[in-house]
């Protein structure tokens, strides 16, 4: 079978959830047996969101390769429980970099290179390359933004021609829209559903499924209507209500039969697929997702937090960690730059654990570093994420090592005890896009070290996205105090896991493990960290 291409678009309104609705999508296709990935193509301009701004554009995802990604890729790995990669997100800025590149290398042979072939080829191209790094039965591909974007454009011409090229039955449009609920008429309004779709056929793009966010459920009579004016069968009208949470998107998706529709759609012969999803260990999942036995609240602390996607990953891993639990984890938002000597006390008490996030620049850095001594002297359960860890090794030295004024020189570049300091290889870096320590490193751990029986395992690979790193020249200081490394990467001897034994739980890593948090794979260390904030809860 050749592998069919399912495009996603999004009209009316952004934030309507395309992300959830293609992971959802390729959740469902994969337990019919098909091999499913998940793309994203985004039209700005940026190579990719590593030099954004978390209030700009929410957490940037690392893939195992390295790649700095859109949050949505989280999403898709989290559902699907497989890595995604670079050819998995797509932006504008990578796209025209390609093409300049080629231009200066003489490739399009004096030709005058232009928006329509040469961009459009270039973006058909990564599309159509996501198959050839693996054996894909479906691949979707999420076009980023709402259509009518001037910045769109190019993929929906790219997506036209590829409909076109493939045939309908190789490739189909599934779009979102809005049906918003008017309270003053006391009804749901299809006139935005009916622009936006007019807008896409302006493309020259006719959509195969309808999906329509709505705050109400949507009657027959609504959907004939909307099916009518948009050209498309009742059945493919599909009903996108609020959901409780996230995960049960695919489930709502399913009791209204669109893999089917798609399965149809496409012509998958059924001898390919096993007949009924298999959604058992899903809908268990929700099932315990949605009936947990125990409360815990745990801070995270950080300087994004007013922007509720900065810490998608690590809030979804809280979230896994605690359906396998049964624990529902209350995430308590603290703003680093907020703490001070004098309050951080009252605004971190009754908290069963603290998070320190990861971060970058100067802001609230103090905050951060008190926040991980409050953990510590108060035996709350701590778990550190890379900067956190870095905050925890310096109020650490600072504390419990008499290393006065240590600090990270990302802080203080005269610290006399440098003790988290800029990695060698980072020195001589001045370029700031895709040029920090990123993707996969192994990390050896410790036997019998707290690590070790969280993992249970003594070689393990996570994903990294940092500059800086413990200063293996002072860090005997920390380990003559009872601070253990209990995690290294063998080639680089960088410190990947810190830990405290004497503490009841006090984990700090300079990697991400929230990046491998899927549903069938909830981290372990977050699990540990959850079960430590129960096990403080009930004073065990
Ligand atoms: N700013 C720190 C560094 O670059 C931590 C980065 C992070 O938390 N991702 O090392």
């Amino acid at each position: 079978m050749n592998t069919k291409y399912i495009f996603v678009t999004g009209g009316v309104s952004s934030s309507l959830g395309k992300g959830i609705f293609c992971a959802s999508l390729g959740c469902l296709l994969e337990a019919h047996g098909l091999r499913v990935s998940i793309q994203k193509l985004d039209p700005y301009i940026n190579v990719d969101p590593g030099t954004m701004n978390p209030y700009e554009h929410g957490e940037v995802f690392v893939t195992h390769d390295g790649a700095e990604t859109d949050l949505d890729l989280g999403h898709y790995e989290r559902f699907l429980g497989h890595k995604t990669s670079q050819a998995n997100n797509v932006t504008t800025g990578r796209v025209y970099r390609e093409v300049i590149e080629k231009e200066r290398s003489g490739e399009y042979l004096g030709k005058t290179v232009q928006v329509v072939p040469h961009i459009i080829d270039e973006i058909k191209a990564w599309i159509v390359r996501l198959a050839e790094t693996q054996p894909l039965d479906v691949i979707i591909s999420e076009i980023g933004g709402t259509v009518g974007d001037i910045e769109s454009l190019p993929y929906l011409e790219a997506i036209r021609q590829l409909r076109y090229e493939l045939g309908s039955i190789n490739a189909q449009v599934a779009h979102l829209t809005l049906v918003p609920y008017l309270a003053a008429a006391g009804e749901l309004k299809t006139k935005p559903t009916q622009h936006s779709v007019k807008t896409l056929l302006s493309y020259g793009l006719q959509p195969d499924l309808l999906v329509c966010r709505s705050e109400h459920p949507l009657d027959q009579e609504l959907r004939e209507k909307i099916a009518r004016f948009c050209n498309v069968e009742t059945r493919a009208v599909i009903e996108a209500a609020d959901a409780r949470s996230i995960y049960e998107v695919p489930l709502q998706l399913s009791q209204q039969g669109v893999q089917k529709l798609i399965l149809e759609q496409l012509r998958i012969p059924p001898q390919r697929i096993t007949p009924e999803p298999d959604l058992t260990q899903w809908t268990q999942f929700v099932n315990r997702l949605n009936a947990p036995e125990e409360h815990v609240r745990i801070a995270l602390v950080g300087k994004y937090v007013t922007h509720q996607d900065a810490y998608k990953s690590i809030t979804e891993s809280f979230v896994l960690a605690g359906a396998k639990l049964s624990v529902h984890v209350d995430v308590h938002y603290v703003e680093s730059g907020d703490l001070t000597e004098r309050n951080y006390e009252d605004i971190l008490s009754g908290v069963n654990g603290i998070l320190v996030a990861p971060g970058f620049g100067h802001r609230g850095i103090e905050g951060k570093i008190s926040t991980a001594r409050f953990a510590r002297v108060n035996q709350i359960p701590f778990f550190g994420i890379c900067l956190g860890l870095q905050c925890a090794i310096i109020a650490f030295a600072r504390d419990c090592c008499g290393l006065e004024g240590a600090h990270s020189t990302e802080f203080d570049e005269h610290s006399p005890w440098p003790i988290i300091d800029l990695m060698e290889e980072q020195k001589t870096i001045s370029s700031k896009g895709g040029t920090m320590r990123l993707g996969v490193y192994d990390c050896q751990i410790t036997e019998h070290s707290r690590a070790h029986s969280i993992y249970g395992d003594t070689l393990v690979s996570e994903r990294h996205r940092h500059r800086f790193e413990v200063n293996n020249s002072i860090k005997h200081h920390l380990e003559e105090h009872g601070l253990v490394f209990s995690g290294i990467n063998p080639e680089s001897g960088l410190v990947e896991i810190a830990e405290l034994p004497s503490h009841p739980w006090y984990i700090g890593v300079q990697f991400h493990p929230e990046y491998r948090s899927t549903v069938g794979y909830p981290h372990p260390l977050f699990t540990s960290f959850v079960s430590a904030a129960v096990n403080l809860k009930n004073g065990r």
